[in-house]
């Protein structure tokens, strides 16, 4: 299937993931769930003046959907929102095809590049990136209207 390379970076990711669990008092609490596949994620991340300052995710699905996931934490802890934001249109614009990842910046995200290849695989790639933007997108709104209570964000992916 993929490359050796890209699919031991996978494994490792899925075996040994980055930031497992749950945050407290989270300031974006996504879900994202890929019925084609039985994957499921929960994102958590507090915030301190607009930057993640701790994230985590759980949940349960095939390697792909995990390993992502697991990437993803260990990529946008730290960075602003805007920035963690651009990161996950760099996400779906190299599935897409219209862009590559440099392993330079990005390391090993690379590994998600080879599966460009598997069209039926991209929704289980793009799961986490698409549910951190929803949760960033509730975070913004909740922020609108302080008396609201944290929503929970949740995105679905369909069959096209
Ligand atoms: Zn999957």
């Amino acid at each position: 299937m993929l490359d050796d390379l890209y699919r031991e970076i996978i494994l490792d990711h899925y075996r040994s993931p980055m930031n497992r669990g749950r945050v407290e008092h989270p300031d974006i609490h996504a879900e994202g769930k890929n019925p084609l596949c039985g994957d499921e994620l929960i994102i958590t991340a507090s915030l301190e003046d607009e930057s993640i300052l701790e994230i985590k995710f759980d949940g349960h699905g095939c390697s792909i959907s995990q390993a992502s996931a697991s990437m993803l934490t260990e990529q946008v802890k730290g960075r602003r929102l805007t920035e963690a934001e651009d990161l996950v249109e760099l996400i779906k614009s190299m599935f897409k095809g219209e862009v590559e990842i440099d392993p330079d910046e990005l390391g090993d995200l690379e590994a998600l590049q080879g599966i460009r290849r598997y069209p039926v695989r991209i929704k289980c790639a793009t799961l986490a990136w698409n549910a951190l933007q929803v949760g960033i997108d509730t975070h913004r709104s909740s922020l609108e209207d302080a008396e609201a209570a944290p929503e929970l964000a949740v995105f679905t992916e369909h069959s096209i």
